[in-house]
C-alpha cells in the first residue's frame, strides 16, 4: 500500500505520514512527488491508495490547495491529522547564525517563524517548495552560508546539524493535514469509530443576510462549525465564498437534513466528504532540545519503507510491467471514476471564469470550423454580445469526404487563440490524434473529442494527461455505458476536468441529420458526476429546428449547449445547412434567459 506525499524523504510531510502510520502500526510504502498536485493525480489514479494534504495551519491559515485538490479531483477525506512541525534551522557544520545569508523555508514554516527570521537581518528568506531537497542541496554544496528550516529528521537524512532548536514563534502552531483516498464509498477506508467532521465549500448568493439563512439550518440541527473561512476565488472578486468544516457525518440524518436544506440556499455547494477527526496533535510540544549532532535524531519508523513513483507529468506512462499497479477503484462497474456515487454532488468544470457543471446555464458558440480571421473573429464578438461566455471553432476537421474542406489546421488554431485574445472567450476546438494534443492544450482551453473518435482510446488516455478540460462528444452509435466508459479512459489517466456532450445518435429516422437523444441527459445526470451539454446542431442539422431544441435541453437538465454560428451561414465552409445567424443565436439565447434553471 503506497501513500504519496509532496516533497523527498526528510521533509516535513514525510514525516508527519510515517509517525502516522507508524502509530497505527499499519505497513505503508511512501512516495514523495513533487507537488501537491502530483499528490492528488497519485491517488486518483491509482498508483497511491494514499496522499497527504495540508488544509490548515494555526498561524497562516486555511491552505486553500488541499481543499480545492480535493474538490477539484473528487479524491475522498479519510482521516485529520494534526501535526505541530518541528521548525528547527539547519545548515552544514560550521555554520553561524551570524554567518547565514539564505535561509529557505517552506511557505507554511516562513509564517510560523516570521519573528524568529525577522532576528537574522543579515539573511534573505526564500520560500523553497520542498524542505527535504533543500536540505539535500544544502548538505550537497556543504555552503555553510545557507539554512533551511526543516524538521530534525531532515538534519539526520542529509547529515546537517541545528543552527537553532524549535524556531516556530508558537509553540501551539499546528498544522491540519487530511489523508485522501480515491476509492468509491462502497470500498473506503472504515471510520475508527471516533468522532467525525465534514468539510464543505460554498458560494453564497449575493443577497442580504445570505450567509446567516444558510447556516441557520445548522444551529437548528445542533451542529458545531469548527470552521468557516471565506474562500478566495480567482475570477469572481466579489463573489463570497467559503470553507466550513463542521462536527457531524453526512450519514446522520438531521445533519444530511441540513446540507440538503443549506444547499438550496447557496449558488455554489459542494461537500468534499466526512472523515475521522483526530484527537490531538501527533507532537504535543515535545521540549526543545538543546543544539545536537544530527545523529542524535531518530530515524524514521521502521514500519515505513520508501519507494518512488515514477514521472507523474502529461506523457508519463503507468508502471504497465505490473497490472496491480493502477488497480481500478472497484471492479463492479467499468466505470467506477465516472458514477454518481464518486462524486454525489457533481463535477464542476472549470474554464477560466466559467463553470460548467454548476448553477449556470452555459453556452458554447462558434463557427463549425474556422475560416478567416475576420469570420472567427465576427463571430466570437457577434456570439459574446449575446451571451455566449466559451468560443468553439474546428481547426481540424472529421470530414466524411477526404474531398470536403478539412481545416486550416495549426493556421485555424491561431486564429482561435487570436480571437480568444480579442473577445476574452476561452476556445473549445477538436483534436484528431494523439500527435496534435500537446500543441493543442498549449493553445485552446478545452480540448473536444469529436463523436467519432469517441473511442479512439489511445486519444482518450493522451487527452487524460493534457491537463486541459475534455469535452467528450457522444459517437454516432454508442451507448451511453459506452460514452461512459470512454469518459473513464481519461479520468483514470488523472484528469478530472471530462464534460459530456450529447450531440444525436444515429437511428432509423431521416428526416433530421442524427436523432438528438434528449432521454440521455436525466439518465446520465442520474448515472454521472460528470456535467453534460447538447449539442442541437449536430443533433438537428437543419438550421430552423435548433431553436425548439436548445430549449428542451435546458428545461430536460442539461449544464449547457454548444452550436454553431456563422457570420453567412449558407457560405459556411462546413456544416452550411445547421449554422445559425447571429440574430437567430441571439433569439435562442433570449429564449434560454426566460427558462428558469432546472432542478431535479
Ligand atoms: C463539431 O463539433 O464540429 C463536430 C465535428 O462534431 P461531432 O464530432 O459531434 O460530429
Ligand atoms: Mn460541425
Amino acid at each position: 500500500m503506497i501513500a504519496a506525499y509532496q516533497g523527498i524523504d526528510g521533509s516535513h510531510f514525510h514525516v508527519v505520514l510515517a509517525e502516522h502510520f507508524a502509530r497505527r502500526g499499519e505497513q505503508v510504502e511512501l512516495c514523495g512527488v513533487t507537488s501537491f498536485r502530483d499528490v492528488a493525480v497519485a491517488v486518483t489514479t491509482g498508483r497511491a491508495r494514499y496522499g497527504l494534504l495540508p488544509v490548515d495551519n494555526s498561524t497562516s491559515g486555511t491552505f486553500r490547495d488541499g481543499y480545492d485538490l480535493m474538490d477539484r479531483y473528487g479524491l475522498s477525506p479519510v482521516r485529520e491529522i494534526v501535526s505541530r512541525l518541528d521548525e528547527r534551522l539547519l545548515g552544514v557544520d560550521g555554520a553561524t547564525l551570524a554567518g547565514l545569508r539564505r535561509i529557505y523555508a517552506h511557505p507554511i514554516a516562513l509564517e510560523e517563524c516570521s519573528r524568529f527570521l525577522a532576528t537574522l537581518p543579515g539573511a534573505e528568506v526564500l520560500p523553497t517548495a520542498d524542505t527535504g531537497d533543500t536540505a539535500r542541496q544544502i548538505a550537497e554544496t556543504k555552503n555553510s552560508t545557507w539554512a533551511v528550516i526543516g524538521p530534525a529528521e531532515a538534519a539526520s537524512r542529509w547529515g546537517l546539524i541545528e543552527l537553532a532548536p524549535t524556531v516556530a514563534d508558537s509553540r501551539h502552531n499546528f498544522t491540519r493535514f487530511i489523508l485522501i483516498e480515491a476509492t468509491p464509498e462502497t470500498d473506503r477506508t472504515p471510520s475508527d469509530g471516533g468522532p467525525r467532521r465534514t468539510s464543505l465549500l460554498l458560494r453564497t448568493r449575493n443577497e442580504d443576510g445570505a450567509l446567516t439563512r444558510i447556516l441557520a439550518p445548522l444551529a437548528e440541527a445542533q451542529i458545531n462549525i469548527a470552521k468557516i473561512e471565506s474562500r478566495v476565488q480567482p475570477g469572481r472578486p466579489w463573489e463570497a465564498a467559503f470553507y466550513l468544516d463542521l462536527d457531524a457525518d453526512v450519514n446522520e440524518t438531521g445533519f444530511w437534513a441540513a446540507l440538503q436544506a443549506m444547499r438550496h440556499l447557496c449558488s455554489g455547494f459542494r461537500v468534499l466528504g466526512s472523515y475521522d477527526r483526530d484527537a490531538g496533535p501527533l507532537r504535543p510540544s515535545s521540549a526543545p532540545s538543546a543544539a545536537a549532532a544530527s545523529t542524535d535524531f531518530q530515524a524514521l519508523p521502521s514500519s515505513c519503507t520508501q519507494v518512488t513513483l515514477g514521472s507523474l507529468q502529461a506523457g508519463a506512462a503507468a508502471d504497465d510491467d505490473d497490472p496491480a499497479a493502477v488497480p481500478p477503484p472497484t471492479a463492479k462497474k467499468n466505470w467506477p471514476r465516472a458514477s454518481r456515487e464518486q462524486r454525489p454532488w457533481g463535477t464542476i468544470v472549470r474554464i477560466g471564469d466559467v463553470e460548467i457543471g454548476g448553477d449556470e446555464f452555459v453556452v458554447i458558440a462558434g463557427p463549425c470550423s474556422v475560416e478567416s480571421r475576420d469570420q472567427v473573429i465576427g463571430t466570437a464578438l457577434a456570439v459574446r454580445e449575446r451571451g455566449a461566455t466559451l468560443l468553439r471553432g474546428g481547426a481540424f476537421k472529421p470530414r466524411t469526404t477526404p474531398y470536403a474542406f478539412q481545416g486550416l489546421g495549426w493556421e485555424g488554431v491561431d486564429l482561435l487563440q487570436e480571437a480568444s485574445r480579442v473577445t476574452g472567450l476561452p476556445t473549445v476546438s477538436e483534436v484528431m490524434n494523439v500527435d496534435q494534443v500537446e500543441r493543442m492544450a498549449r493553445s485552446i482551453d478545452v480540448l473536444q473529442i469529436g463523436a467519432r473518435n469517441m473511442q479512439n482510446f489511445d486519444l482518450l488516455r493522451a487527452v487524460g494527461r493534457a491537463g486541459k478540460p475534455v469535452l467528450l462528444k457522444r459517437g454516432m452509435s454508442a451507448t451511453l455505458n459506452e460514452l461512459l466508459a470512454a469518459a473513464e479512459y481519461i479520468l483514470s489517466e488523472g484528469n478530472p476536468d471530462v464534460i459530456l456532450c450529447e450531440r444525436g445518435i444515429r437511428t432509423f429516422e431521416t428526416s433530421t441529420r442524427n436523432t438528438l437523444d434528449l432521454s440521455a441527459i436525466p439518465v446520465l445526470r442520474e448515472q454521472t458526476h460528470l456535467p453534460i451539454l447538447v449539442d442541437p446542431s449536430h443533433g438537428v442539422g437543419v438550421r430552423r429546428w435548433i431553436r425548439p431544441l436548445a430549449r428542451a435541453a435546458k428545461a430536460v437538465g442539461a449544464h449547457g449547449i454548444i452550436v454553431e454560428v456563422h457570420p453567412n451561414p449558407p457560405k459556411a465552409l462546413s456544416d452550411a445547412d445547421q449554422a445559425l445567424r447571429f440574430d437567430q443565436f441571439g433569439q435562442i439565447m433570449d429564449d434560454l434567459r426566460a427558462i428558469p434553471p432546472f432542478s431535479m
